[in-house]
């Protein structure tokens, strides 16, 4: 298979090109074409699989890049990937897409900036996320697009209370997507609670 046949646009084709990435990954196989309908997905991949384009893609060829607010949240478990998902969605978007990131552990001040300049996509720690959004510095309310990356970590973790919150205040009528190692009764759980009907990709 190939990423054009996938139904991806001729500008992300070339940026996909030029990374380098020659063929989908069995995820990114599986999970694009579905998640492009628009329809909740949830797809048990590890890390290294390249699970990060399979939900990045059809994000960024729903979203729209003349919007000015904030269209897309990615939760994280960590720091670490957070940077790291924001370093691989910012490879594979347009140059203008303007992202913040949102960790603990890291100046408040540059994020509330990020944010106040527009930031289109947030990807972020749930803990960072919801000291932001009480400060009403991060505002949910034009979301179209949630992704709960590595569930399971997130939910091991305890973060399950702050991703209920998170969920709340993003609108009804959006896409979420999300993406676990294992998809345990928990994660099930949190997946029948917060996304509709969602197809399931399994590796
Ligand atoms: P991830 O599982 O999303 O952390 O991705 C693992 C690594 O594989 C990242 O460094 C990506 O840049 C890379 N990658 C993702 N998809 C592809 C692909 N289709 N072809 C080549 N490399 C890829």
């Amino acid at each position: 298979t190939e990423f054009a046949s996938l139904g991806l646009n001729p500008k992300v084709l070339a940026r996909l090109d030029k990374l380098g990435y020659k063929k989908p990954s069995p995820i990114q196989e599986q999970f694009i074409p579905i998640a492009l309908t628009g329809r909740d997905v949830t797809g048990q991949a590890q890390t290294g699989t390249g699970k990060t384009a399979a939900f990045g893609l059809p994000i960024l060829e729903q979203m729209d890049p003349r919007l000015p607010g904030l269209q897309a949240i990615i939760l994280t478990p960590t720091r670490e990937l957070s940077e790291q998902v924001s370093n691989e969605l910012e490879r594979l978007g347009p140059k203008s897409l303007k992202m913040a990131v949102l960790v603990g552990g890291r100046p408040i001040r540059k994020q509330i900036r990020d944010l106040e300049n527009g930031a289109q996509m947030v990807v972020g720690t749930p803990g960072r996320v919801i000291d932001l959004l009480f400060r009403k510095d991060l505002v949910l309310d034009q979301v179209k697009f949630v992704v709960l990356d590595e569930a399971d970590r997130m939910l091991d973790i305890g973060f399950r209370p702050d991703i209920e919150k998170i969920m709340k205040r993003c609108p009804e009528q959006r896409q979420t997507l999300l993406l676990s190692a294992t998809m345990s009764s928990e994660v099930e759980r949190l997946a029948k609670r917060y996304m509709i009907d969602p197809d399931r990709v399994d590796l």
